[in-house]
């Protein structure tokens, strides 16, 4: 065990290094499995006699596929339908969770089950109400009920599950699943950052926090796994950041409609448990206050929380927005790869060289520059996780191929025979 942690650990340090992404390096190391083929060719040959007793012109017809022989054929992808797959959406987009990934199981040609949150009863009820009145009943269903329904799904046999929700039950998802080896999509949270670079124009910097502001705290109260969980800026334009973010979400929230509530009690006191730690309660610079009666949370902004509270190390999921200040911009991108893959990142800035940077140096499900959370509504994009953020993408196209299994036809016509692909073998045969 301790070897193989210690040789995962240098494997881990080499791609860390950017070594293995470097194209000359991909291209020199296929060259270098091309002539390991080559140069030692014949110790191939013997060690495939020694272990199978494969002659040389079988083990040739086999371990290097001779596409001649094959000639003429034609070779085609044909979508098929999975079969029946299963779907858990969450609470925070309650229907469109529900409906975008079944709109791609319907195109793809499965029968479906959808097991809508029970934390959005209303919604949960409305699309049970109304799925069998709209959809053939007989091939899409609703099912209703909280996580001992959900496990229950789960010990039945299923062509794919998609799971919309969180790490800890997505977990549980994939071990089950295991039993029946059932393809399993993760949809999962994570905490996305956003890197604020240093816009020289007003008119820029007002545009770039009406962005972040409405993607902070106007889709349901930061209740979403893109919202922006934290800002990463430099030390220097902090304070004109701050000021324009506090000046900004005042006038997006002038009544109590203008955001959210938060789901529930349970949800209300996760949130109001980040605030308890005195050194992160210190670091409140606007908001802060929390009210149970109406399970609000007042837009709160917080200046450098210590990066080991829980604020820090937890996805937020809610309307607090931490801010991390770093000495140089550049500085955010090792910040972000300290921490676990998200979901998103957001960087707004205009300066090209960073960009690059950023999409070059970090992982993410995306990178969105100069907005956020509208990536979400890009239908030619794929959405979806990478590393603890989760796995397999949908939306548009996407959703179909999730559904789908790419079936490989190859056809074959009568018109060509070559004899030397079959026994009995001789030397020659290996001269194709
Ligand atoms: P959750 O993980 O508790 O529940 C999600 C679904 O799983 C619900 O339908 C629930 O009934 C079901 N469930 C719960 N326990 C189960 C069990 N033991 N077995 C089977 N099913 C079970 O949801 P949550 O924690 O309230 O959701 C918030 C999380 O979801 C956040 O982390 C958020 O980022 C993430 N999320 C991700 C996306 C995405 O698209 N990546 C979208 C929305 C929310």
């Amino acid at each position: 065990m301790g070897r193989f942690h210690e040789s995962l650990g240098s494997l881990q340090e080499v791609r860390e290094s950017g070594r293995t992404k470097d194209l000359a390096w991909r291209r020199s190391q296929l060259r270098g499995l091309l002539r390991l083929l080559t140069e030692k060719e014949d110790d191939i040959f013997g060690v495939l006699h020694d272990d199978l007793g494969k002659h040389r012109a079988e083990s040739y017809r086999d371990e290097a596929q001779a596409p001649l022989v094959s000639f003429p054929a034609t070779a085609l992808v044909v979508p098929e339908p999975l079969g029946v797959v299963l779907i858990f959406s969450c609470w925070n987009l309650p229907l469109g969770l529900a409906l975008e990934p079944l709109s791609g199981a319907l195109a793809a040609g499965n029968a479906v089950v959808v097991k809508p949150s029970e934390l959005a009863p209303y919604t949960a009820a409305f699309l049970a109400a109304n799925i069998p009145r709209y959809l053939d009943p007989r091939a899409v269903k609703v099912v209703l009920g909280g996580p001992e329904v959900g496990e229950q799904l789960m010990e039945l046999r299923w062509d794919k599950v998609l799971f919309t929700g969180s790490a800890r039950v997505g977990r549980t998802i994939l071990t089950k699943a295991a039993k029946h080896l059932t393809p399993v999509v993760l949809e999962l949270g994570s905490k996305c950052p956003c890197i604020v670079d240093q816009l020289y124009s007003k008119r820029d910097r007002q545009i770039a926090v009406n962005r972040m502001a409405g993607a902070k705290w106007s889709v349901c109260a930061g209740q979403a796994c893109a919202a922006i969980d934290y800002i990463l800026v430099e030390e220097k334009f902090a304070p004109i950041l701050i000021g324009l973010l506090k000046s900004t979400v005042k006038r997006f929230t002038t009544t109590p409609e203008c955001m959210a509530r938060i789901l529930n009690a349970k949800h209300f006191q996760r949130l109001s448990n980040f605030l308890v730690d005195d050194k992160v309660a210190a670091s409140v610079v606007h908001g802060g206050s929390v009210n149970p009666k109406t399970l609000t949370i007042e837009p709160t902004i917080l200046l450098n929380p210590p990066l080991h509270s829980d604020i820090m190390t937890e996805e937020i999921f809610g309307p607090l927005l931490p801010i991390i200040t770093v000495k140089k911009i550049e500085d955010s991108i090792k910040f972000v790869n300290s921490m676990p893959k998200p979901l998103a990142i957001y960087a707004f800035t205009k300066n090209e060289k960073l960009k690059h940077q950023i999409i070059d140096e970090t992982s993410s499900g995306s990178v969105t520059f100069n907005d956020a959370i509208v990536q979400y509504a890009v239908e030619g994009l794929p959405f979806g996780g990478v590393g603890e953020s989760g796995f397999g993408q949908y939306h548009g196209k996407y959703t179909f191929e999730l559904f789908s299994h790419k079936k490989a036809v190859f056809k074959r016509s009568f018109l060509i025979e070559f004899m030397f692909r079959y026994p009995p073998w001789d030397d020659t045969k290996t001269e194709m």
